[in-house]
């Protein structure tokens, strides 16, 4: 008891500012890891490790059994280095976002907020008629390998031209319309589906069609926002960094959609965030989370 008491005085003892800082900056750093990881698959295979580790080290230290223990001393090494194999996906996307921090946006300033308003002013009747529609919007990352699957429009947005082209039965209404640089680039784009197996899903939603994995796969792999408006049931949802929002008033798409297209991402990201529109990315979020 002595000898641990006087160990505790010898931590105190060294404690300084600068440990202070020191244990903020790893728990800042797990905070910020944990933060990425929570709700992908990236979460699961963490606790499974983290479990392994636990009790694999609890045995080898309360018995006494030397072959095992050499056993897991060798196999840790080579856990560890799987750990970058086994989150290369996520890995790979949180480089990209730190990447992207700082790079401007393609839209022109002057022209976001004309594209937002057609887009709010379109979706809104869209939801209202039960058209389903699918809208992206390029940001920092190029959009024109999924332009090139599509047919090219450069045009100027209005919302009549929009609903046009999402009218069901006509050419253009089948896939996604790509807006970048301002203007409508191409309509009826083919985009990449969600790979994720398990989509968590909001209350009142059965599944997820394809109009919306279409929306989630393009912003998993890119810093796009989609914008999708329901067939079946006229809901608006937005996504962005592969997950869903759910349920949006037209409004708070407008937030959302001006704060993400008029600025660099860092201020996109603390104009939303004081608008009350930034979302921990879940995506079971409802209206009233978002609101
Ligand atoms: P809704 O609620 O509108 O029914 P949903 O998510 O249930 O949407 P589906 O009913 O499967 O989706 O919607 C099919 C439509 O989604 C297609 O007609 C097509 O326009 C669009 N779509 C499907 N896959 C893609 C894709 N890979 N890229 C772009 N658009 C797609
Ligand atoms: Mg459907």
């Amino acid at each position: 008891m002595q000898a641990f008491l006087d160990n505790l005085m010898l931590i105190f003892e060294r404690f300084s500012w600068v440990s202070v800082v020191d244990i903020l900056l790893v728990a800042l750093i797990f905070y910020i890891v944990l933060g990425w990881l929570q709700g992908t698959r990236g979460m699961a295979i963490l606790r499974g490790v983290l479990l392994v580790v636990m009790i694999l080290g609890l045995l080898t230290n309360l018995l006494e059994l030397p072959a095992f223990s050499w056993l897991w001393s060798t196999i840790l090494p080579a856990l560890l280095l799987a750990i970058p194999v086994i989150f290369a996906p996520e890995l790979r996307q949180a480089l990209e976002r730190v990447g992207r921090l700082g790079a401007q946006p393609s839209t022109h300033r002057a022209l976001a907020g004309q594209v937002v308003h057609a887009t709010v002013e379109a979706i809104s009747s869209m939801s209202e008629a039960r058209i389903g529609a699918l809208i992206v919007f390029e940001r920092t990352t190029s959009l024109g390998d999924y332009i090139q699957t599509g047919v090219l429009l450069d045009a100027l947005a209005s919302p009549e031209l929009i609903i046009q082209i999402f009218y069901p039965n006509t050419p253009l209404h089948d896939g996604a319309l790509i807006v970048g640089r301002g203007r409508l680039q191409a309509a009826a784009c083919v985009l990449p589906l969600s790979s994720a197996t398990e989509l968590p899903l909001a209350e009142g939603v059965r599944r997820l069609g394809l109009r919306h994995r279409a929306a989630i796969g393009i912003t998993e792999i890119t810093d796009a926002l989609a914008v999708v408006v329901s067939e079946e049931t006229g809901t608006i949802s937005v996504a962005r960094d592969g997950y869903l929002i759910w349920d949006l008033k037209p409004e708070q798409v407008q937030k959302l959609l001006l704060a993400g297209l008029s600025s660099s991402p860092i201020r996109a990201w603390f104009r939303a965030w004081r608008l009350g529109a930034w979302w921990r990315p879940t995506p079971t979020s409802s209206r009233d989370e978002s609101s």
